[in-house]
């Protein structure tokens, strides 16, 4: 299965992705940790990432699409069923992936809105700047990648509703509450 973990920032879409990874097997592909990756490793394509992600802008559709197509070949196991994290995020994104799918004679199963309020939202980001080291937990960029999360983001749910694939999942709650009713709506397609 291919399975989109949809939400908004802080909305608990990597630590979701995680148990769902454990528990099914599948390929987690978060494009967030592979761009904070290769700013890790000094590359060119981290810096110009860097540029956009501490300014909490997305990273150009062009280029994301590439990234995340090369990320699928080089990973095989990849073909046996993929958690996507924080891709896609904008209409493009989404008509790249169907057709990155396809190429691979694949399709989207499902995709899981993690749907959390924006107050609480602010409160886990901020928080989480605590210890993330991340350039982009902090008040101004937050505020701007909720902004960008709303704009260009956001429709998608739409999108996926006229396709029949959303699952909307209520955000708030312990992380095991939230995962069983991820689940539930994962066992619910594949019957
Ligand atoms: P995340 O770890 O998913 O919160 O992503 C952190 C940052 O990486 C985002 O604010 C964007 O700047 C960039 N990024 C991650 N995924 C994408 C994507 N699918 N499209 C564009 N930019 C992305």
């Amino acid at each position: 299965m291919n399975i989109v973990i949809f939400g908004a920032p802080g909305s608990g879409k990597g630590t979701q992705s995680a148990l769902l990874i454990e528990e099914y097997g599948y390929y987690h592909i978060s494009t967030g940790d592979v761009l904070r990756g290769q700013i890790a490793a000094g590359t060119e394509l981290g810096k110009i990432a860097d540029s956009y992600i501490s300014h909490g802008k997305l990273i150009p559709d062009e280029l994301m699409i590439e990234i995340l197509d090369d990320v699928m070949s080089a990973h095989p196991e990849s073909a046996k069923g993929v958690v996507f994290d924080g891709f896609p995020r904008t209409i493009k994104q989404a008509d790249a992936l169907d057709e990155l799918l396809a190429k691979r004679n694949q399709k989207l199963d499902i995709v899981v809105g993690l749907e959390v309020e924006e107050e609480e939202l602010i409160a886990r980001l901020i928080n989480r700047g605590k210890t993330s080291g991340r350039s982009d937990d902090n008040m101004e960029t937050i505020k701007k990648r909720l902004d960008v999360y709303n704009n260009q983001t956001n429709p998608l749910r739409d999108h996926y509703m006229e396709q029949g694939k959303y699952a909307a999942v209520h955000g708030m709650g312990s992380i095991e509450d939230i995962y069983s009713h991820i689940k539930a709506a994962i066992e619910s397609i594949k019957k």
